[in-house]
């Protein structure tokens, strides 16, 4: 058993009656709480309250429902857990997994939310947590730049855990100059890093890209997971921010509620654009209780390979693909069917195709689960080769499957009319209900499908994610080169071997 409290499963101490009733974290509390002073910008503004403008609104709104959901008596099995600590209920993303069943119920969690944008919202709550999560759980990588290291960070997993916050991260440096080192740029402060210590704690500034739902959560992770290299140790750190820090700012690239005329002609850029936003710290004080590696460049590196870090927050992430990927399909079928298309023979060939894409990455998180491993604190390791084999693949298939459902529509996605006012004007109504329908449906649920599959890969929204899907987990050739350090390639030359021997 480890002498890490946290790392408890289920049980922990009992729950006092006002530990029992501790109230989770709503969507409403969560909204509330966003209108904190943060600091976004936005068309060379700074956005008074995120929960109100109508770029961030209704995505505002996606992710309350989030905490609704966890804060929903009937979904409290699924969705949380009993803290270690406190004993109360606490999100299951915080949950560092003991047994295969405590595994599983973390992903079954991160797929109840994952079903509510469909797929589209890649770090909602349960992504950085994992990475705390892993961090947590092996803190002695921390705890090698002094004991105090590891403690803060088993003791900030805990803060994010009983408080029920959210965390993103900001881990790879600007695209200034790669060809030469952080320390080496015009300017050595040009990529996020530390510039002076204070009391206290540490100065930060610079920049660092890219926060994916950044403007929507609590706290920033920032760190650096791009190799490092001597002299770039002002670079070698891993510290939270709350997102409303003096000095900290967030740039979110163009969002797209704001072209999305309505719900009907663009139903997913309207509700799910979770936002890109590169930061910038303008001596952003960070104090040390929150300041997990410090000018180190190995603990910067082993953070991700040495903990299981990496794997909990990509299992969160195949996770929500997964779900994406059955709604990709579901959206296939359905076109099919309006199209009358359903049953021809190479229609049928291209779903038997997408159907073993989509099973692909359904069965290898199964496989995450179920090969797992138990480390020596009794933790739980996914296992490596079915998390980066199919991650490795992801920038292949994605564009494959897209491709596929492109083939599959021909027009259908393009001629509709021009937004759903065409359905309600009584100039143009009349010979779009004539003209428009499909031979099971009106012409407004022929429309209404339509506008959701271009949506889904034609739209800016759709296209975004297109290229989040090849990178958020770093460029494909980084990952394959993961896959290949974790692939058993001792047994597949020790067969050459073999054959070899037979002489
Ligand atoms: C939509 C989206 C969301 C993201 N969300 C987050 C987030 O939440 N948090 C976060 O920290 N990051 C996030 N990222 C950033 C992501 O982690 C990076 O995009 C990823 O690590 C790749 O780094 P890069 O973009 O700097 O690309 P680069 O490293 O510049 O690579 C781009 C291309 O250049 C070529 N290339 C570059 N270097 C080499 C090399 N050494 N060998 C061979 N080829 C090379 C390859 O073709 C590669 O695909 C996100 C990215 C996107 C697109």
């Amino acid at each position: 058993m480890s002498a890490n409290p946290n790392i408890a499963s289920e049980g922990g101490p009992e729950p006092s009656a006002s530990q029992s009733a501790a109230r989770m974290r709503t969507g409403e509390d969560y909204l509330r709480s966003l209108n904190d002073g943060r600091a976004v910008f936005l068309e060379g503004e700074k956005v008074r309250d995120v929960t109100k403008h109508p770029a961030f609104a209704a995505a505002a709104r996606s992710a309350a429902r989030l905490f609704d959901i966890a804060a929903d008596p009937a979904m409290s099995d699924r969705m949380t857990f009993r803290s270690p600590t406190s004993g109360k209920r606490v999100l299951r993303a915080y949950q560092i997994p003991r047994t295969h069943v405590d595994l599983r119920a973390k992903r079954l969690a991160s797929e109840a939310w994952s079903e509510v944008s469909f797929g589209m919202m890649g770090r909602t709550p349960d992504h950085v947590s994992n990475f705390f999560c892993g961090f947590a759980a092996v803190p002695e990588v921390f705890a090698a730049g002094g004991k105090e290291f590891g403690e803060r960070v088993v003791a900030f997993h805990e803060k994010l855990r009983e408080n029920h916050l959210w965390a993103t991260y900001a881990i790879v440096p600007p695209q200034i100059d790669r060809s030469k080192p952080a320390h080496r740029q015009s300017d050595p402060t040009l990529y996020a890093g530390v510039v002076k210590e204070r009391d206290g704690g540490i100065v930060i500034s610079g920049a660092q890209q890219l926060a994916t739902a950044g403007l929507y959560s609590d706290y920033l992770y920032l760190s650096c997971i791009h190799p490092l290299q001597a002299g770039d140790e002002n670079h070698a750190i891993g510290v939270a921010i709350p997102i409303n820090a003096p000095g900290l700012k967030l740039y979110p690239r163009r969002p797209f509620a704001l072209q999305a005329s309505s719900t009907f002609d663009y139903p997913l850029s309207s509700r799910f654009d979770e936002s890109d936003c590169f930061v910038v710290l303008d001596n952003v004080f960070v104090p040390w209780e929150e300041v997990f590696i410090y000018r180190n460049i190995e603990i910067c590196r082993d953070q991700w390979w040495k903990t299981p870090s990496h794997l909990y927050g990509n299992l969160q992430a195949q996770a929500r693909y997964a779900t994406k990927l059955r709604f990709m399909i579901g959206l296939a079928a359905r076109m099919n069917e309006m199209t009358g298309n359903a049953s021809l023979p190479p229609v049928m060939v291209q779903m038997g195709e997408l159907a073993a894409l989509v099973s692909i990455v359904e069965k290898m998180l199964e496989a995450q689960e179920t090969l797992a491993t138990v480390d020596s604190n009794g933790v739980l390791w996914p296992s490596r080769e079915a998390l980066y084999s199919v991650m490795a693949l992801q920038s292949e298939i994605n564009p494959r499957m897209v491709e596929i459902i492109r083939e599959l529509t021909g027009s259908a996605m393009i001629t509709l009319p021009s937004s759903i006012k065409d359905l309600e004007s009584p100039l143009t109504a009349p010979d779009i209900e004539r003209y428009m329908p499909s031979s099971a449906t009106s012409a407004r649920d022929r429309i209404q499908l339509m506008r959701l599959a271009w949506d889904f890969v034609g739209s800016e929204f759709g296209n975004r994610h297109h290229q989040y899907e090849k990178f958020y987990g770093g460029a494909s050739f980084i990952v394959k080169q993961n896959m290949l350090r974790s692939y058993d390639m001792k047994r597949a030359t020790g067969l050459v071997d073999k054959a070899l021997a037979l002489g």
